[in-house]
């Protein structure tokens, strides 16, 4: 039996925080009581980033990286090389590769990857966008020139790559992906840095 009815507050907030990812019921009310604490020092320091988050963070409409503003700062920042971008499933991995540092063009986060099995289709992922975004800065004096396909070395971001391969493909575009680096089934937000550059390094021709 719950020690609380269901609209008591913090039996809400052991509800919500146990659909977190890798928190069940006991890590929730863990961290429920943990918070409560020192509610000052915590609870409520965290409950304002939270408004804060849910208010200001945004995708970015060009590439889909989280930012305050939009164009993200990576997509407005007039330095970065605009004629690659670096193809990849979610945020985390545009994370990673920017704490690498080995990467300074722009990117475009997928959502995800095509899964038959979870009913993910390319009208679910940010597919679309990034052929449309291709053809128009293929009208622009800096056109694409690379795609660097660096989805994660699993069966679903492996199909994913291939099929992104084949939809951008041009005859004036280099598409190369991760070298063979990278471990079977890894994923890129879970590489140590040296592994990711020399990854990216030794990048090679898709296909
Ligand atoms: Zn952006």
């Amino acid at each position: 039996m719950k020690p609380f009815p269901e609209n008591n507050p913090l039996q809400r907030l052991i509800s919500l925080l146990s659909r977190l990812p890798g928190l069940g019921p006991r890590s929730a009310r863990r961290v429920a009581l943990n918070l409560m604490k020192r509610p000052e020092a915590t609870l409520r320091p965290l409950a304002e980033a939270l408004i804060e988050t849910a208010d200001r963070m945004k995708n970015c409409s060009t590439c889909g990286n989280l930012d305050t503003q939009d164009p993200s700062i990576v997509c407005a920042d007039e330095k970065r090389d605009r004629g690659m971008i670096c193809v990849i499933e979610d945020v985390g991995d545009l994370w990673a590769m920017e704490r690498s540092g080995i990467y300074k063009g722009l990117y475009h986060v997928l959502g995800g990857t095509l899964s038959a099995l979870d009913g993910i289709g390319p009208d679910q992922l940010r597919i679309h966008q990034l052929t449309q975004r291709i053809a128009h800065m293929q009208k622009t004096p800096t056109p694409v020139r690379e795609i660097i396909l660096a989805l994660n070395a699993t069966l679903e971001g492996q199909t994913t790559a291939h099929y992104v391969a084949e939809q951008v493909a041009s005859p004036h575009i280099s598409i190369t992906r991760l070298a063979h680096g990278l471990p079977v089934g890894g994923e890129l937000d879970y590489l140590d840095d040296g592994t990711l550059t020399a990854a990216f390094t030794a990048r090679q021709k898709a296909g």
